[in-house]
């Protein structure tokens, strides 16, 4: 019988109930089962909700100054245990061990971010608005808050939340991805440590019943979201509904312009790493290099060939290979059927990753990188978010095709252009309907100090996460009006703070 993995709960691990549903998780490397996961039943995730409803009121009272030490610490054990929290990564999500090292970096700078919080949860104030009157705003702790996370950064994605949250004064419940839940696990013992109080961060593993219970229980006050565009969406829809604030991060399909001017030897090595690290499964991977001319195509398909075809696919805990496995059998044949429709449709495939098999490891989820070239709008390779190590080549004319070709598409997560012409490249940046751009930076994801989200159906709400919009969302505004000190008489006209 394999290890189980439970909740984390009021700062205690809580094992699922035996007579409830269980989950493999798989070591995506070997292909074989490492742990069963507890999914939450309503009754379960109601209880979770009620340990972070009672430990909300002493937490928002906790001085932010004193918030932070706490983040202070947890930062340090981060760093502490790093190589255990990316081999634990690396073991359920398939990454390699550096890619997994790179994960928690930038998950630990919103950390160093939300260390900030004295500053950041300053209000604003104004005197004397009205004689004898001042006024000012503060930013309020929202109470129990959510965050349901994707299977591609099992710590990285969640800190783009919790740290925020907590920092603000929130307590917080997550729910992350079924498929790599041991991270998160990680994460809250390293919470305690650091000596945050019991049941302001608690992890309830689960799926879709754990989901629904947190969108309808009116005690959660706001859903944070990151994962597939569908499920994006009915997050959004099903949490408004229930008068929640939400912010849903969706899908991808980032493109890479190549102008005519780019040193097509910079834009092949972008392309390698930002369109097969990670397998491709990284929501701002590039997926589509849009090459303007036919020149520029050709000179990017005969540098990137032979690349493609050497990439060196292994386990990602041993000899610091190119690539790791996919993450699940199932999502796999997934993508390795969006290389057949490919074909099928006509698109001119350059390397066939299809078939792709490292030695001693038969049973693991591997997928070489394919790449397409000749790739058109109307083809599903081009349409759809393929989430693996494949990368197709669009051939437009000129700049304006290449935007518009932008523009066009569903989802407007991230772009980037690699040109040595400034004037083009501030342009495109101003047009394009993208939430992060790069200029001659493949992977423009923006630093914890600044925002992360994508436009159109990349995401659902206004706000995005981390950074200035983290704070804003995880808090909300009261503005106090004072007189002191007055007589007060009826005023039976609109008060104009004469
Ligand atoms: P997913 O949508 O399948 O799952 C995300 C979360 O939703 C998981 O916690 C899962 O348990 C839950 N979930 C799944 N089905 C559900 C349902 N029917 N009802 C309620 N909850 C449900 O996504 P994934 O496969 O884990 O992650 C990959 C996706 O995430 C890709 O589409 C990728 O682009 C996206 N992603 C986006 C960003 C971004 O910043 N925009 C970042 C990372 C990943």
């Amino acid at each position: 019988m394999s290890a189980q993995i439970p909740h984390m709960i009021g700062g205690q691990t809580v094992a699922g109930s035996p007579d409830g549903r269980f989950a493999d998780v798989f070591n995506p490397a070997t292909g074989k089962i490492s742990a069963r996961v507890a999914l939450a039943s309503q009754v379960e995730v109601t209880r979770a909700i009620a340990v972070a409803q009672a430990a909300f009121p002493a937490w928002a009272a906790t001085t932010p100054l004193n918030r932070s030490r706490i983040l202070f610490k947890f930062k340090a054990l981060l760093e502490a245990h790093t190589d255990e929290i990316a081999a634990c990564i690396t073991a359920e999500h398939g990454k390699v061990l550096a890619d997994a090292r790179g994960e928690l970096t930038r998950g630990l700078e919103v950390v160093e971010f939300a260390c900030g919080i004295p500053h950041l949860q300053k209000g604003e104030h104004s005197m004397n608005v009205g004689r004898d009157v001042d006024s000012w705003s503060e930013m309020a702790p929202l109470g129990v808050v959510a965050g349901i996370t994707p299977f591609n950064f099992p710590a990285m994605v969640p800190m783009w939340m919790f740290p925020v949250a907590i920092a603000c004064g929130n307590t917080f419940i997550l729910k992350p991805s079924e498929r790599d839940p041991s991270t998160p696990n990680l994460l809250a013992r390293l919470l305690k440590e650091a000596g945050l109080p019991d049941g302001v961060f608690n992890v309830v593993h689960g799926d879709k019943e754990a989901v629904d219970t947190l969108l309808d229980d009116p005690r959660v006050q706001a859903v944070s979201f990151v994962g597939s565009t569908p499920i994006a969406q009915y997050i959004y829809e099903r949490g408004a509904r229930s008068g929640k604030r939400v912010q849903a991060l969706g899908g991808a399909k980032n493109h890479l312009i190549a102008l005519p001017d780019a040193d097509v030897e910079q834009v092949a090595e972008a392309l390698l790493g930002a369109g097969y690290g990670s397998a491709g499964e990284r929501c701002m991977a590039i997926s589509v290099a849009v090459c303007v001319g036919d020149d520029v195509a050709d000179r990017l398909i005969a540098a990137l060939t032979p690349k493609v075809a050497a990439l060196r696919i292994g386990n990602g805990a041993i000899g610091n290979p190119d690539m790791g496995p996919l993450v699940t059998c199932v999502h796999r044949d997934k993508v390795r059927s969006y290389v057949d429709s490919g074909v099928a449709e006509g698109a001119q495939l350059v390397v066939d990753g299809r078939t792709a098999q490292v030695e001693g490891h038969l049973e693991g989820f591997y997928l070489g990188g394919s790449l397409f070239d000749r790739v058109t709008p109307e083809m599903r390779i081009y349409r759809e978010e393929i989430f693996g190590p494949v990368l197709c080549v669009v051939r437009v004319p000129d700049l304006a095709a290449a935007t518009a070709l932008i523009n066009n598409h569903e989802y407007g997560n991230g772009c980037a252009i690699f040109t040595r012409d400034g004037g083009a490249a501030r342009d495109f940046a101003h047009r394009v309907q993208c939430g992060m751009v790069g200029i001659n930076v493949p992977i423009p994801v923006p630093m914890a100090f600044h925002s992360f989200g994508g436009w159109k159906r990349s995401l659902f709400g206004p706000l995005h996460m981390h950074g200035p919009d983290g704070v804003r969302f995880y808090t909300r505004m009261k503005t106090i009006t004072a007189r002191w000190p007055t007589e007060v008489r009826a005023e039976f006209v609109m008060p104009t703070m004469k």
